[in-house]
């Protein structure tokens, strides 16, 4: 899948902790182009070449088109596990570790 990010500093990421997530899938109806969930029940965030990133901490670019969708998803999450980070500074913009 060929991803476009956000222009200059503002390009996002996105990545899951396993750990806190409840399988419920949320995040894969809302944007099914980066979240996943694997057959141990777990949401995953996906590759360029849409595989599974199932390495801990692994990070996704957040297309431009699809902010929104994953904007919502981070905030529907029961498990409060979707992070969406900055690249540029790595600090967190949505989701439970944003101010
Ligand atoms: S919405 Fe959150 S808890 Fe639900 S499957 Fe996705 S990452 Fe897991």
């Amino acid at each position: 899948m060929q991803q476009e990010t956000g222009t200059g500093s503002e390009a996002l990421e996105v990545w899951i902790d396993q750990d806190l997530c409840t399988g419920d899938g949320i995040c894969a109806q809302y944007a099914p182009e980066v979240f996943e969930l694997d057959i141990d029940g777990l949401a995953y965030v996906k590759g360029a070449d849409d595989e599974l990133l199932q390495a801990p901490g692994a990070t996704t670019p957040v297309p431009l088109p699809l902010l929104t969708d994953v904007v919502d998803s981070a905030r529907e999450c029961p498990g409060e596990c979707i992070h969406v980070r900055r690249v540029s500074d790595s600090v967190e913009v949505y989701g439970p570790d944003a101010e």
